[in-house]
């Protein structure tokens, strides 16, 4: 039988997470001041500088300029500079960005991607954050290309419109299923993916974003309904629309039940996640089927609508559905 070693630079790795995370805790960031949080030169005790710098293994977020912690001590002047999009003021700017770190941790600890995805922080802080603070649900792997690049050499379906939490979901569920490493931490799991799939090569930074596949499937039912009169469609053509209609929905949905808010239970065989589309006013009572009618909703969500349909889960998929 052979028996792991613990790896040292893993459990050194772990160590230093832990200090920070306890340095850090959920009722420390409630009230972290400005000082405490914000990148200065010279100062290392700092949010930022230990996340950053201290805390290189669990992913490297260097490349990037201090503008994506929202506020830092500007070198040359010694004051504080931010960016606009949190608020006027450096104390409005670092209120906003505060109550965003609290929320995304939150976030993190629900399983909430909705909120994650729509939370303000710059997405490569807001994926170090998830690891360090939920190391066993969250990869240490930030970047898209380097996912993508993981999830294609592992032979993972995955989707042009798949962002970190879904690509990251993929991988997760890939590891289950392999004998020799579904017992592996993340951080063994993360480094095994790159000591067995090395370093991504890097791309062209340049390349257009193609088309997403919500606009391409918009522009189909459009195209379809130009070519068809709603009034007057054969059955096969209504089920062919009716199709349309749900992967819309279930497109929109981004791998998230719209109910309660949690990823969709797993992916199908093409890669895509799990999720069925449900019409808000069932179509039996004459409601319409169409986007604004439909929602996307994890199997037991949906259930729990056929057999409950309480009026207030009604009345918040009639609002998530008009979108
Ligand atoms: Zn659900
Ligand atoms: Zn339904």
């Amino acid at each position: 039988m052979k028996i792991s070693e613990p790896n040292p630079n893993i459990l050194h790795i772990e160590a230093l997470r832990k200090k920070f995370v306890s340095d850090f805790d959920r009722d420390m960031l409630e009230g972290i001041t400005l000082e405490q949080y914000a990148m200065r030169t010279g100062d290392k005790k700092n949010f930022c500088y230990r996340l950053e710098r201290e805390q290189i293994g669990m992913g490297d977020i260097r490349n990037a300029t201090a503008q994506k912690f929202g506020i830092w001590v500007r070198k040359s002047t010694g004051e504080y500079d931010f960016t606009k999009k949190y608020g006027q003021t450096a104390e409005e700017a670092f209120s906003v960005i505060r109550s965003e770190l609290c929320r995304l941790v939150d976030a993190g600890k629900e399983d909430d991607f909705n909120a994650i995805r729509k939370n303000m922080l710059a997405p490569i802080v807001r994926y170090k954050i998830l690891a360090m603070y939920y190391p066993d649900k969250f990869l240490t792997i930030h970047s898209e290309r380097h996912l993508t690049y993981f999830c294609k050499k592992a032979g993972i379906p995955y989707l042009q419109d798949d962002d970190e939490l879904v690509l990251q979901r993929k991988l997760l569920q890939w590891k289950e299923n392999q004998p020799d490493i579904q017992n592996q931490s993340l951080l063994e799991y993360v480094a095994y993916l790159y000591e067995h799939f090395g370093v991504p090569p890097t791309v062209d930074k340049g390349l257009a974003k193609k088309k997403t596949r919500l606009k391409k499937l918009k522009d189909d039912l459009k195209a379809f309904d130009g070519r068809h009169v709603k009034t007057h469609m054969t059955e096969v053509e209504v089920k062919e629309r009716s199709t349309l209609v749900a992967e819309i929905v279930k497109e929109r949905a981004a791998g998230v039940c719209q109910l309660c808010n949690k990823p969709a239970p797993f992916f199908n065989k093409k890669g895509e996640a799990y999720l069925e589309c449900h019409h808000v006013i069932w179509i039996a009572r004459g409601g319409a089927d169409e986007v604004y009618n439909a929602v996307a909703l994890c199997p037991n969500c949906h259930r729990k609508m056929h057999i409950l349909d309480e009026k207030s889960d009604v009345d918040y998929l009639m609002e998530i559905a008009k979108g």
